[in-house]
């Protein structure tokens, strides 16, 4: 079994560190994080400039590990393409302090690592503790791994993201595992304008709350009421064919653009 573990925190975060250990009970495990904080860059790549490795040194004896000046996306790229092309049987990405919750997933450089494993045929896990502050890894760490486990029992039919959120309180107080949905989108942006000498200049904070309608079965409802959530994303993730009478709607164009009707 062989294992990246990447995140969106860069190569010294904690929680790297503590789920990267505690997968080692499981399989070959390869570390590849970003060289610096890339928390929010969602499933970004960098295109337009060049990237760079270094070899670091790791903090759990006979695991490789390598820190890229670059994205999650961006180590998830290298390391399967280049860095390790030995094929991984899974990519597991966090642990991330603080909450991934709902449609806010997309902002979620978490969430991007484990989508670049996905598209890359690699079951993946993106996992994340629900506080910034006194987080407790060690819960996450294991939860992490008795999915992983599972995975493997299960054999999945085709690839799968799991979105993993474990509140961060005492094991005793968790009531239970719980499969779930992702909730609605739970923030927005603002805005911070400032100027510094002649220029104005906007510092952009994902920090605005926009309403609470999160249902039961959802993520953002189970953690809240202290259950670890499961969230099992679809490869057919946000499509919205076949709902909601949308066929009216490309019928309609097609006829102001005059192609109705036509066959090819
Ligand atoms: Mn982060």
């Amino acid at each position: 079994m062989r294992i990246l573990v990447t995140n969106d925190d860069g190569i010294n975060a904690p929680g790297l560190w503590k789920v990267a250990e505690a997968l080692c009970e499981f399989g070959d495990v390869v570390v590849v994080a970003p060289d610096r904080d890339q928390s929010g860059v969602g499933t970004a790549r960098t295109l337009l400039q060049i990237l760079r490795v270094e070899e670091v040194e790791s903090r759990i004896e006979g695991v490789p590990a390598r820190s890229v000046h670059g994205t999650p996306a961006d180590c998830v790229i290298l390391a399967t393409e280049e860095l390790f092309p030995e094929p991984f049987d899974l990519l597991v990405s966090g642990i991330n302090p603080g909450a991934n919750l709902g449609m806010d997933v997309l902002d979620s450089g978490t969430v991007g690592g484990a989508f670049r494993g996905f598209f890359r045929n690699i079951p993946s896990i993106a996992v994340s503790v629900t506080s910034v502050s006194n987080v407790r890894y060690d819960l996450a760490a294991r939860v992490t791994t008795e999915l992983a486990k599972a995975i493997f029992d299960h054999k999945l039919n085709q690839p799968m993201i799991f979105n993993v959120n474990v509140p961060n309180v005492d094991t005793a107080q968790i009531e239970r595992v719980e499969l779930t949905r992702l909730g609605p989108k739970a923030y927005l942006e603002n805005v911070e304008r400032g100027k510094d000498g002649q220029r104005v200049h906007y510092w952009i904070h994902h920090n605005r709350p926009i309403g609470d309608h999160a249902q039961e079965g959802t993520d953002i409802w189970a953690v809240r009421h202290n259950r670890i959530s499961i969230t099992p994303m679809d490869p057919n993730l946000m499509s919205g064919h076949g709902q909601q009478g949308f066929e009216s709607m490309t019928e309609q164009i097609s006829k102001r653009l005059g192609t109705n009707g036509h066959r090819h």
